[in-house]
């Protein structure tokens, strides 16, 4: 019988977590950017929605940035999904011995104060192992607050990571990678770096993993100039930054941070019925904990990852970046990128992630539900005006037709009929293995955690 995977979704927002203070405060004048973006509509009507702006209302109301002031305000339904911490999961599967086993997808900036918010209430009381997609400080500058689970634990806890991002985790916290580095009595956490290639395919806690290297922007660094006379003798070369998407179980594809998908990329995710060349893990660098005190080196499966069963020709779930709703971005996807790939890839569910203000959660779910009709059937919500702008532009630039007549994102997705939805902090799937049909369940924990 197949072992369901459980999907917990620990933060669902971009790098600076939201809502954002600046939007709070609203000491700053609104940026024009923004009502670019999402136009700041003063309701019509003599009684408003409740939630509504209102400018010369008391705070919350007074708070422009729609996104975050319905995260501060008890008074929009849903307003609380606009608290997004840095995009991270938990999966979580059970073992033989009936307990759950916890995978911690990135340990971003904002990892303590989410895992206050729902751990908790999820029951999730370890931290088995952890996974990081890439080095930025969204991803891993939570490290440190791993330390307490590996006290109370009495072990390290393997982490995964590729070099490139090894390397910024040594700069960052020298003490955790050289014990020589930490200064007398301060306690550190004890990790065990896994540094994995590129296309890794491993076990871990018994789900099985496949790396799926994407681009996540492009940084530039100086490289000697070919001699050529009087010319400079440095120039610039552009480098995709590397982050690593995944796929657990041959049934959900996690990408949350991307730019562009390279060719090889799809060809990994595509793959049916074939597992590809399986690369060993590579060995530990001899200047992480050393292995007497760490019990966790005999991580499931690590010896025998060919056990793992075959991939299946498509997932069940796509978690994937859309940062912006209407244009695109240096570093990530936004909504039309995010449509695009769910086509290609043809998931039951979407659900995107990485989102930023001003749009709000209300809004992308409009967004959404536009691709099936569904839109603009909630009756009265603070944020209908500017949802309905907003699905009138995505369509006009984003879902509708081509110049010369193609077929845009929005009839494909009709065609297509799959369900794509914004994701939410708290959010909890279920899914099997893959290794039989059935369907994926949110379950009743989803939730919107502790206030605190
Ligand atoms: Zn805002
Ligand atoms: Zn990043």
């Amino acid at each position: 019988m197949s072992i369901p995977l459980q999907l917990l979704f620990l933060g669902t927002g971009t790098s600076t977590g939201l809502p954002l203070v600046p939007c709070l405060t609203a000491g700053n004048p609104y940026p024009r950017l923004f009502t670019e973006m999402v136009p700041l509509i003063k309701p019509s009507t003599p009684n408003p929605p409740k939630g509504a702006w209102n400018p010369d209302g008391p705070w919350p109301s007074s708070i422009k940035c729609a996104c975050c002031r319905s995260a501060v305000d008890p008074e929009v339904p849903e307003g609380w999904k606009n608290k997004r911490g840095n995009t991270s999961v938990v999966l979580r599967k059970k073992k033989e011995d009936g307990k759950w086993r916890n995978v911690v997808v990135d340990v971003g900036k904002t990892f303590r104060e989410q895992a206050v918010r729902y751990f908790p209430t999820w029951g999730v009381d370890t931290v088995d192992a952890v996974i990081l997609t890439h080095g930025h400080a969204d991803a891993y500058f939570g490290l440190d607050d791993l330390r307490e689970w590996c006290q109370r634990q009495g072990r390290a806890i393997p982490v995964y990571l590729n070099q490139e991002t090894f390397d910024k985790v040594a700069d960052t916290f020298p003490y955790m990678v050289d014990k020589t580095k930490a200064s007398g009595g301060g306690d550190v956490p004890k990790l065990i770096f896994k540094i994995i290639d590129d296309e890794a395919e491993f076990e871990v806690e018994g789900i099985t993993v496949q790396a799926l290297p994407v681009n996540h922007g492009i940084y530039f660094h100086t490289v000697p100039a070919p001699s050529s006379g009087s010319g400079p003798v440095e120039k610039l070369e552009p480098e995709p930054l590397i982050c690593l998407g995944f796929q657990f179980d041959h049934s959900i594809i996690y990408i949350s941070d991307v730019s562009s998908i390279p060719d090889r990329t799809w060809e990994l995710m595509l793959a049916s019925g074939k597992s590809t060349s399986r690369k060993p893990i590579l060995p530990t660098p001899d200047d992480t904990p050393p292995r007497s005190d760490s019990p966790s080196q005999s991580v499931d499966g690590l010896s025998d990852i060919s056990a793992s069963p075959s991939s299946s020709s498509s997932s069940k779930v796509l978690v994937i970046d859309a940062l912006w709703p209407l244009w695109g971005h240096a570093s990530h996807f936004s909504f039309g990128q995010a449509i695009e790939t769910a086509l290609r890839l043809k998931p039951t569910y979407t659900y995107l992630i990485d989102s930023t203000h001003p749009t709000s959660h209300y809004m992308w779910e409009e967004l959404c539900l536009s691709l099936l009709d569904q839109h603009g059937e909630r009756g009265d919500h603070p944020d209908s005006a500017q949802a309905e702008w907003l699905v009138k532009k995505a369509w006009e630039m984003v879902l509708g037709s081509g110049a010369n007549g193609d077929k845009g994102l929005g009839e494909q997705w009709k065609e297509f009929g799959g369900i794509v939805r914004p994701a939410w902090d708290g959010l909890v799937l279920e899914v099997n293995d893959g290794s039989r049909e059935g369907d994926v369940e949110r379950l009743e924990q989803s939730t919107r955690g502790l206030v605190y």
